[in-house]
């Protein structure tokens, strides 16, 4: 996979200004110059929210895991002067969310924003590795759901209205591939980059970078001088949203446009949005819930249950080695 713009022929000149170009943009068939790319990427974030996005005084939580991309939507939004606070997850994976952190407090500090910090064990009652540990299977789907989840309720619980999340294009097109292959109607319903709040404790979600490929995004991030954690979370192998991403890159390969093509095809259809039938309080937690039990409870009680039959058979694996040894 391709993971950064082509390189510039020296003579190259500037599709905007004419100046010398520093960067190529095929998708675009457009060529350029460090100050018009910034103002290219500043006008697709402008143009999604005219379409669909927060009033410019709704103030933002910003989900900020100390990556690239939620960087850069914490940096544009900042820029385009919305009233931001950063909300960063601490997983517990050793050594990685470490390295997040001090990527979101560095980045934070350069601009002097205001951020906050929740864990997931303290949220939870078990840290990333704890529950893999435990459950051994689909990690990447069960942090993606406890993420959405504990990042609309945190934001909810600090009194903002819209939590800003950093998905870019490609994020966006290959999970739409991916759903539509699948055929998840529910789920490719709530593709689009700005869902309304549903309920008064679940706050609206916004995608800022939406418009916005990998690429361009590293772009900017080197341009802007925005230090993102490095390499990626050690859990994230195998997850089957790799394959779309990489059929997409190929396709995008050979036709330059096919990823906008997928994803703004989709989103100019009729909107039905968001959630079909009512909320009810959690019947453990009291967070507003479409099934009786919400799936973070539902969850933790699958965690739990095995975790205790885990122990039982520790127990009996002990009692019958004392046994064999007496
Ligand atoms: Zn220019
Ligand atoms: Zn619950």
């Amino acid at each position: 996979m391709q993971e950064n713009l082509p390189k510039m022929p020296p003579q190259a000149k500037c599709t905007r200004c004419r100046a010398r170009a520093s960067v190529s943009l095929p998708s675009h068939n457009s060529r350029f110059c460090t100050a018009c790319f910034l103002h290219f990427f500043r006008t697709a974030v402008t143009r999604g929210i005219k379409k669909a996005g927060p009033e410019k005084e709704t103030p933002l939580m910003v989900a900020v895991s100390g990556g690239k991309d939620s960087l850069t939507a914490w940096a544009v939004l900042d820029d385009l002067g919305f009233e931001t606070r950063g909300l960063h997850l601490n997983l517990g994976v050793e050594g990685y969310a470490d390295a997040s952190r001090q990527a979101v407090a560095g980045f934070a500090a350069s601009r002097g924003l205001p951020w906050s910090e929740y864990s997931l064990k303290q949220e939870f009652g078990f840290s990333l590795p704890e529950i893999y540990d435990i459950l051994h299977y689909k990690i990447c789907a069960v942090c993606g759901k406890l993420k959405r989840h504990f990042l609309n309720r945190l934001t909810a619980r600090e009194g903002y209205p819209c939590l800003a999340t950093g998905h870019n294009l490609d994020d966006e097109a290959s999970r739409l591939l991916g759903n539509l292959v699948g055929d998840r109607q529910e789920f490719v319903k709530r593709q689009y980059p700005f869902l309304p709040s549903p309920h008064p404790a679940i706050p609206a979600r916004f995608k800022p970078l939406y418009r916005l490929e990998i690429k361009e995004i590293r772009e900017y991030c080197r341009m802007q001088d925005i230090h993102p954690v490095q390499g990626s979370c050690p859990y994230a192998t195998g997850a089957t949203s790799h394959y779309f991403r990489e059929a997409l890159e190929y396709l995008e390969e050979k036709m330059p446009g096919t990823k906008r093509g997928l994803l703004f095809n989709y989103l100019r259809k009729p909107k039905e949005l968001g959630f079909s039938g009512g909320f009810t309080p959690c019947r453990i937690c009291g967070e507003p819930s479409l099934p009786e039990t919400c799936p973070v409870c539902g969850l933790k009680k699958r965690v739990q249950d095995m975790e205790a039959k885990r122990n039982a058979q520790n127990r009996n694996l002990k009692k019958s080695d004392s046994k064999h040894t007496n």
